[in-house]
Order: C-alpha cells, then structure tokens, then sequence
C-alpha cells in the first residue's frame, strides 16, 4: 500500500478478530452465540453481494446468521409483518434489512418497524434521536467504521474542519452528528453538503476532513481539496469496463488520481470504508446480543 492509503480491509480485520475473541468468550460464559436475521427484498445483485459479505463476516466471527429473501412485490403490510416475526423471536439479537428497498416500499416506514434493539443497522428514529443527544445508541455502522478508521490511523477531529459531502440517513447525516458533537467523538467543526449546496469547492477546499458520500464518480477533483486533507471516500459506483471479469469496476466519488495527491490520508474504493461497514454490524450485533445498549425492557 502507498504511504497516504488507508487500508480498511487491515483495520477491519484487526476488529473482526477481536470480536470473534469476544463472541467466543460470550458463549463460553454459556450463552448462545448471537444471531443475525438478513432480510433481502427483491433481486439487486449488489445488495445480493452485500448480504453475502455480511452473512460471510458473520461466519468468520462466530455470529449465527438466517437471510430470507422476499419477491420485490412484497407489500409493506407483509413485509411489516415478517418484522414483526422476527422482533418477537429471542433467538434473534440483529435484524439487517439490506437497502435500498423497491420504491413502493418507503423505508422510513419499514424500518419504525424494527424493534429498536434489534436495529443494528442503527437507522430506528430511536437509535437515531439518541446518537443525536450523546446515549448510548446502534450506531449507523458506515459513519461508526469511518471513526474506527481515524483511531486506528490517529486522525484528530477536535476542533478541525471536517466536510461531509451527501446527507443521507444512513452514511452522511449521522456521521455530521458523530464528528459535531462536543462531548463525545468527533468535536469538529463540521460541515453538511447536499445536493442543495452552493458552490461545493467552497466548502470542500476549508476541509481537514472530507468525507464523500454521494454515489456519483469523480465528483471530488484535485481542485476541489486543500494539501494534506484527509479523505474518506464512500461512494460506490459501478463502472462498465469490459476489460474486467465481472464487466464493470468499482470506483468511489473522488477522483482518485488527482485527489490522492494532495491528501495526507485517503481510502480506495474498494477496500476501504465498505469492510468496516460490514466490521461494525458485526459489533453492532454482539452488542445487542449482550443487551450492552438496552439492558432492560425499554
Ligand atoms: P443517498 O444515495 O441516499 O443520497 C445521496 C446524497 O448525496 C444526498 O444527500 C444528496 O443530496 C447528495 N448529493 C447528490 N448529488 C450531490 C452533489 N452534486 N453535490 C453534493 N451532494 C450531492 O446516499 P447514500 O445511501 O449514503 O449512498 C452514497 C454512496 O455511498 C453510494 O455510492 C453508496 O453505494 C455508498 N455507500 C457505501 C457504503 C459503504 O459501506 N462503503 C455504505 C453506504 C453507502
């Protein structure tokens, strides 16, 4: 690896490892292992993917996991219901419902559904609100494996700019929180654009942090990004190259070459957010096993 590449699939493992450390001490104390209930909807060969390497993970580290696949005409009552199934099962610590979900389906909607303690996705407005007040909480799992990545690679955040470019509810707006809030993590300055937002380069040129996530190929350039930044790069799009086995190759949202020469510090794409996120729903998982968020019945 370069000297300036953050190297996610390393970090990932050194997390992965002691989790399963953790998971085998767990259920020598007699318990059962912990369990992860996937559900696919629909046939996205990404999401497809990104279920297997999650239910792959989930081997690696000792965590029981069961995916059920659903057709994509599956209305919200039926697949509220099944939910339903699943909150009330105790042998079920995690419920992941792999996004994004077929448009009928509004997944703000489905995910209410979700017994907040089970969430380890971190999306249940519940989560949410509490990640916001500074609780105990699920965290989002990408923007969780991002602070992750700058503890392992000593990146500080007080009182440094830091940028999020792309304000979803699951990769940019709770990682905004994370990096903002004063008495906890981040303790940065911190910075939320959005399709809305005038004059990106403005913003991202102030960054001593950036992150990207927005899932549009090359939309941060070298211009764009002041010397010795550090970027994290979420984005994942695929790009036909029919030089490739699979006929396409991933790319992130920056501009990797021109980019990657300014920053102190960068992911590539692939190998560097996308194995954390997968390391922290594992995290996420063991903790609601051991009902470390929610002790009791709340
Ligand atoms: P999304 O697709 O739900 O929303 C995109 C966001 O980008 C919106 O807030 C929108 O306002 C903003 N945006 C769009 N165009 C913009 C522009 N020109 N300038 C500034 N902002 C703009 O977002 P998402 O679900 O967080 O996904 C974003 C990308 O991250 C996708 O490529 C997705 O595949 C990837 N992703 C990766 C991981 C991982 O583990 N590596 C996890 C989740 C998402």
């Amino acid at each position: 690896m370069a000297r300036n590449i953050i190297d996610g699939k390393k970090v990932a493992g050194i997390i992965l490892q002691q989790i399963h450390e953790d998971v085998q001490e767990w259920v020598g104390r007699g318990n059962r292992p912990p369990k992860l209930q996937a559900i696919l909807i629909g046939d996205d060969p990404a999401s497809r993917t990104y279920v297997g390497a999650k239910t792959k993970a989930c081997r690696e580290v000792g965590i029981e996991s069961d995916t059920v696949s659903f057709p994509d005409t599956i209305s919200v009552r039926e697949l509220k219901e099944e939910i339903r199934k699943f909150n009330r099962d105790d042998g079920i610590d995690g419920i992941l419902l792999q996004l994004p979900l077929p448009g009928h389906l509004h997944p703000s909607q489905v995910i209410e559904t979700i017994d907040h303690r089970k969430d380890v996705d971190g999306f249940h407005p519940m989560n949410v609100g509490r990640l916001a007040v500074g609780q105990p909480t699920f965290r989002s799992c990408t923007p969780a494996g991002i602070l992750e990545l700058f503890r392992y690679y000593s990146v500080m955040t007080k009182g440094r700019n830091a940028v999020v470019v792309g304000a979803s509810n699951i990769v940019g707006s709770p990682m905004a929180i994370m990096l903002s809030r004063e008495n906890n993590s981040g303790k940065a300055t911190t910075t939320l654009c959005h399709k809305y937002t005038r004059d990106l380069t403005q913003h991202t040129i102030q960054a001593d942090i950036l992150i990207v996530a927005v899932g549009s190929p090359k939309l941060i350039t070298g211009q764009m990004v002041k010397e010795g930044v550090v970027v994290i790069d979420v984005g994942i799009n695929r790009l036909t190259d029919v030089t490739s086995k699979k006929g396409y190759r991933l790319v992130g949202d920056c501009d990797f070459d021109s980019v990657s020469e300014k920053a102190s510090l960068i992911t590539p794409v692939p190998g560097g957010v996308g194995p954390m996120t997968v390391a922290m729903l594992m995290k996420n998982t063991l903790l609601a096993a051991k009902k470390s968020i929610y002790p009791s019945k709340e």
